[in-house]
């Protein structure tokens, strides 16, 4: 329906067992890689690491032998050491309306799904995983009911860029125009719990030579994780999402378990004290739309509220269906009607449109099950978007 599936480009090498990846490597980080291996003197690991770093993060090279400007010997001793080589694409699927999914085979049974959506941010932007599976049971999230498999590490994390930036054709990194142009922390998992591997992820993705995404097109989204909310602004410098969804506890509570643990006003507290947040800088509240849930005019207004002085956007996602869901989305209208009151306030409300339903690439519906969906279910399921929003 609409989508197309193409494994006709040969999947590249995958990643040797055992050998570490250069790519999820910061520059400190593979400075002293190098040195430890003996493939650089001390005293020349920094202008080696310049060369490498170019030819992997410029040029996206999955191949030692193509580092021409490095000796022969020092590649060799490269080679035996670490890899280079990019994980499995099991699908690749476009949307009808040019989102583009990714299926990543990591490890047997290690998998997640990378979703670049054109059209979003400056220029286009990449939806990564930083988890398989999710130790967080949000009862609108289809992830939430895959169990966590394992962190991500952040070689994994820079594949899912290199994988999107192969397909996009954007290697060398392109002087001009470019088609990814932000990178949003939203696809399986949550981020704040694997958040050394992120860090340096975007410590890789922000460096200036490279893929060379600034730190305010990079977003993390939280469903909470308060402890964590001040360390990840220290270390990445980002811009923070929260999935809020709820204005009081005790619909928070049941919608996002976690809540439990940080309720709204310790995870506000924590919002309010991220650096760097000004008008200029604004962090997003994402805010799912339930039928009958959580979408009343009493709720708008008490979102509003409860947001005040908080420079903020405030993001509406219309809920995605899955299998299994008991939920609804929200009426059009209904949506429209918050969306209202929230923009009279003074916020911006952007409904989220959806992306990529056809693949099942929008938010919330992700989960390595996409191959495995028996094609009845899946012919269901697209049956079920049709008859809900009008559109698959
Ligand atoms: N774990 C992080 C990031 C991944 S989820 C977090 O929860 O923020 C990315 C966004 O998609 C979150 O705002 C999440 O609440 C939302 N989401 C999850 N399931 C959804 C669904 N079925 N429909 C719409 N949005 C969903
Ligand atoms: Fe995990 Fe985020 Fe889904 Fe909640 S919404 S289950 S935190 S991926």
């Amino acid at each position: 329906m609409g989508a197309t599936l193409d494994l006709k480009r040969p999947a590249l090498a995958a990643t040797p067992p055992g050998l570490p990846n250069l790519s999820g490597l910061t520059r400190d980080q593979m400075r002293a890689a190098l040195v430890e291996a003996g493939a650089v003197a001390p005293d020349k690991a920094r202008m080696r690491v310049n060369q490498v770093w170019r030819w992997i993060h410029n040029f996206g090279v999955t191949d030692f032998g193509r580092m021409t400007d490095i000796a022969k010997e020092t590649r060799a001793v490269l080679e035996r050491t670490f890899s280079l080589g990019r994980p499995e694409v099991v699908e690749r699927r476009v949307s009808r309306d040019g989102t583009r999914k990714w299926l990543i085979r990591f490890a047997p049974g290690v998998e997640a799904e990378t979703v670049f959506i054109p059209g979003v941010g400056r220029a286009g932007a990449l939806c990564v995983s930083s988890q398989v599976g999710c130790t967080l049971n949000c009862t609108f999230c289809h992830t939430g009911t895959q169990p966590l498999v394992r962190n991500l590490t952040a070689a994994e994390i820079m594949a899912q860029v290199q994988i999107a930036r192969d397909d996009l054709g954007e290697w060398p990194s392109p002087a001009g125009e470019r088609q990814l142009s932000n990178i949003v922390f939203m696809g399986m998992g949550e981020p704040l719990y694997n958040l050394d591997n992120v860090a340096d992820a975007i410590e890789i993705i922000a460096d200036n030579e490279g893929t060379a995404i600034s730190r305010r097109r990079i977003t993390l989204s939280t469903s909470g994780v308060v402890p964590e909310i001040p360390r990840a602004g220290a270390l990445t410098q980002a811009m923070l999402a929260i999935s809020l969804h709820a204005t009081t506890d005790a619909l928070r509570d049941e919608l996002v378990p976690l809540n439990r643990r940080y309720p709204i006003a310790e995870l506000l507290a924590a919002v309010r004290a991220y650096p760097g947040l000004s008008n200029a800088r604004r962090v997003t509240f994402e805010y799912v739309m339930l039928k009958g849930i959580n979408d009343s005019a009493a709720e708008a207004k008490a979102l509003v509220r409860l947001l005040q002085g908080i420079p903020a956007k405030i993001n509406l996602i219309p809920f995605n269906p899955w299998l299994g869901t008991n939920y609804q989305c929200s009426d059009w209208e209904t949506i429209e009607k918050f969306a209202d009151y929230i923009n009279n306030a003074g916020y911006a409300s952007p409904i989220r449109t959806p992306r990529g339903r056809d693949i099942l690439a929008a938010c919330g519906q992700l989960k390595s099950e996409s191959e495995r969906m028996r094609k009845v279910d899946r012919l269901a399921l697209e049956a079920m978007m049709i008859a809900g929003h009008g559109e698959a």
